[in-house]
């Protein structure tokens, strides 16, 4: 595809139709509009109705607005329902997707409750079979969501790709005189599958404003140019994620760049960052690594930024450190309770430097801000608010107080 134009950024957006998901009183749009959401999935097992609920809870809570749950067997189908249900009894009305392969059409048609407690369903058309039979089941799947008034996410992956659709496109690529690389024909075909299957998904009944696309590849670049192909062969609103990202910090910068150099091109309406968790991991950092990315390309904003130096052999003690990062972990934790009741609050910026020589200029440029001392300093921490310095901390308990004075300055 010709390249996009450039340079591009926050506010130049690819014009697509908008898909409504919802729960209850509680609406997530995707595409048009509406900001770029941020979704998760669980690793719980389905059929454990508690658990999952508990961790659909937890991704809620530190702000995955979409949570997708894999629905695999008759087992975890009779389940979604119970799932639904304890959240609504613990107030998250997050909506939930249900993840089917292979046999989504059979679960979604044998279990009504499932496919009405789910407010999206993600079909693979790679896993349904093939010929007619994969026709069939596909339409199937796309009959419930008609019924139930369901969006759908058509979700190629370079891992399950439509093997008739590869063999035909191999075949014409073979009759080429210069034919192309597999790889290429490779990622002809998941965008051609999506493509093709939103389309007959229309053709079958289902409204164009009730359709999501992906086509998850697990290398970046592969991802940038399989989108950039997608994003102008149609108009669907598309979720954007860098499949099997891997773990620790490989899977966050793999992401990061792959999303980051589409979102700047305006491509993307919905995100999912797929991270390997570590043993023990916390699930919720998928989440928090998705609004960062959307929130350091300026695209949203869901937490008060910390401006923090990196510290040097200017950096006096390890209080700088620890005061950075408890306060970012504090302004996290305040965030559900703080978003409702201070409006706006998250785009708040604070300051935490560790010495003279850019403390006070960050500082000042910050909401709020402190200097610590740096080495060889007089032992003192100048606060500045909203520019002005106010107040000179020091002893002990710098980094209590500074963190009450954050407290005030979000209240007032
Ligand atoms: Fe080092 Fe001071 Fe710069 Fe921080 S502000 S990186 S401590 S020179």
């Amino acid at each position: 595809p010709e390249p996009l134009p450039f340079p591009v950024g926050p506010d130049f957006r690819r014009v697509t139709r908008q898909v409504a998901v919802r729960w209850g009183n509680r609406t997530v749009m995707i595409g048009g509009d509406a900001p770029v959401a941020v979704q998760s999935m669980t690793n719980t097992d389905t059929v454990d109705a508690i658990a999952t609920a508990i961790q659909v809870k937890e991704l809620s809570l530190a702000g995955s607005e979409m949570v997708r749950i894999t629905v695999n067997t008759p087992e975890a189908a009779r389940e979604v329902a119970a799932i639904r249900e304890q959240l609504d009894r613990m107030g998250v009305d997050t909506p939930l997707i249900g993840d089917f392969h292979y046999n989504g059409h059979k679960l979604l048609t044998q279990y009504p409750d499932c496919a009405q407690a789910l407010s999206k369903y993600r079909i693979n058309p790679g896993n349904m079979g093939n010929g007619k039979r994969r026709d069939d089941n596909f339409a199937q799947m796309i009959e419930v969501a008609c019924r139930h008034d369901k969006p759908v996410r058509i979700g190629v992956n370079w891992g399950s790709l439509d093997q008739d659709l590869l063999a035909r496109k191999m075949d014409e690529n073979s009759q080429r005189s210069k034919p192309w690389t597999a790889q290429a024909v490779m990622r002809d075909v998941l965008v051609l599958s999506a493509v093709e299957n939103a389309q007959r998904a229309e053709q079958l009944g289902l409204p164009g404003n009730r359709i999501v696309l992906s086509c998850k590849v697990s290398h970046v670049q592969d991802l940038v140019s399989v989108y950039r192909d997608l994003s102008q062969r149609c108009d669907y609103p598309l979720h954007l994620g860098l499949t099997e990202a891997g773990m620790g910090s490989k899977g966050i910068v793999a992401s990061t760049a792959g999303l980051a150099l589409l979102l700047q091109g305006g491509i993307g309406d919905t995100i999912r960052i797929s991270l390997t968790p570590e043993p023990g991991g916390d699930r919720a950092k998928e989440v928090v690594v998705g609004q960062e990315i959307l929130q350091s390309l300026g695209l949203r904003a869901f937490a008060p930024v910390v401006v923090a130096c990196p510290g040097c052999g200017r950096t006096s003690s390890t209080v700088f450190q620890e005061l950075a990062s408890s306060i970012q972990e504090f302004l996290r934790a305040q965030m559900p309770v703080w978003r409702l009741k201070y409006p706006g609050v998250e785009s708040m910026n604070v300051a935490v430097m560790g010495c003279v020589v850019n403390g006070p200029g960050e500082s000042k440029h910050a909401d709020i801000g402190i200097s610590l001392p740096g080495t060889g300093e007089t032992p003192i921490a100048p606060v500045f608010v909203d520019g002005q310095r106010v107040v000179t901390l020091k002893g002990d308990n710098i980094a209590e107080t500074f963190q009450g004075m954050v407290e005030s300055y979000v209240q007032r």
